[in-house]
């Protein structure tokens, strides 16, 4: 059984492909601070509780366990909190996933999948974006996202470290057998809290702006769901585990759905109303981010299962209803 090192495995997209790769007989190694996640969200799975900064710890895993590849989960992902503290993404999302590439080369690690965004895009100058659309990111979440793809690029130049980093639309839903889902501290994502919203945890859903340029004013997202998340990590995996050479792939449907046409959907699936609100935008909200996905269908042999945006909401609210964490 090959033995993979899942940083971050605790959070949201982590836990759902930590689970997945235990299905599919590979041994997920989860380290994780639990400075966002949750230890119920891996549980019954090898957890080391630490820090991808804490050299210490890092040796400690690689030189006991023989690890055959990095999933790379472990960044700060509040786009707002990035532009007032800075700081903060730059130290973790950058220095110590150096560190981690440091501790990697130490110990002969040469593969790693990198949850990257299509927040590196920044504004699109095209739709639907490919991987050859412009890297202009306008916030430093994105920064530190392109950033280091730029590294691990480098890493392969000079090291020879083998890569796909994984450019996500907009991850969303949960398992379908209702065990791991979304919980973040600060919830700032559309789809659980139009749910919240519905199902009275919240008090309204604020739509963040209604004259975009679009049909019925409000933005467009390319919705993934997180089990095709999890899938399409396994075959990135298997393609670097095969020989595979380094890549940025991007994920999602090739469909996107507007505000108005989620909130619509949330509504139909639970069968209720959502309290709804008009609020000015967002900063730093393109109207409209929609994936081309034919490079993750030609390397990974990957498409997106669940297109049908229901689909993706009913697996969330089934886990609104019933979380445990
Ligand atoms: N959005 C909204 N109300 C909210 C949260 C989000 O109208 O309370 C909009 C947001 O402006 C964006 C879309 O929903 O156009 C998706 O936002 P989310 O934060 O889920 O993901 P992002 O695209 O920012 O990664």
């Amino acid at each position: 059984m090959k033995n993979i090192l899942v940083t971050g495995g605790a959070g949201y997209i982590g836990s759902h492909i930590v689970r997945d790769l235990g299905e599919n007989s590979y041994n997920p190694i989860i380290l994780d601070n639990l400075s966002e996640g949750h230890r119920e969200a891996c549980a019954g799975k090898e957890f080391v509780l630490a820090s991808i900064n804490d050299t210490e710890a890092l040796d400690a895993v690689f030189s006991e366990k023989n690890i055959d590849a990095v999933m790379h989960f472990s960044a700060f992902a509040y786009v707002g909190e990035s532009v007032t503290n800075p700081e903060k993404y730059y130290l973790n999302n950058l220095s110590a996933t150096v560190n981690l590439l440091s501790v990697m080369r130490k110990y002969d690690v040469q593969k790693f999948i990198f949850s990257s965004s299509c927040a590196t895009y920044g504004n699109p100058v095209y739709i639907p974006m490919d991987e050859q659309h412009p890297q202009n990111p306008i916030n430093p979440y994105g920064r530190t996202k392109f950033m280091v793809e730029k590294i691990i690029d480098d890493y392969r130049a000079a090291y020879g470290l083998r890569y796909i980093a994984l450019r996500y639309f907009n991850a969303a839903g949960a398992h379908p057998d209702g065990s791991i889902g979304e919980s973040h501290r600060i919830e700032t994502h559309l789809i659980p809290l139009v749910l919240k919203a519905i199902s009275g945890e919240k008090d309204r859903i604020s739509i963040l702006g209604s004259d975009y340029p679009t049909p019925d004013g409000t933005c467009i997202r390319d919705y993934i769901a997180v089990t095709d998340l999890a899938a399409a990590h396994r075959a990135a995996l298997e393609l670097l585990l095969s020989g595979g050479e380094s890549a940025c792939v991007n994920l999602g449907t090739e469909h996107g759905y507007s505000v108005k046409e989620v909130i619509s959907a949330c509504e139909e699936v639970t069968g209720k109303k959502a309290p709804v609100i008009t609020a000015p935008r967002r900063a730093g909200d393109p109207p409209e981010l929609v994936a081309k996905t034919s490079l993750a269908k030609k390397l990974l042999g990957f498409t997106a299962k669940k297109t049908d945006i229901r689909d993706i909401i009913s697996n969330a609210w089934q886990w609104e209803q019933t979380r445990r964490y």
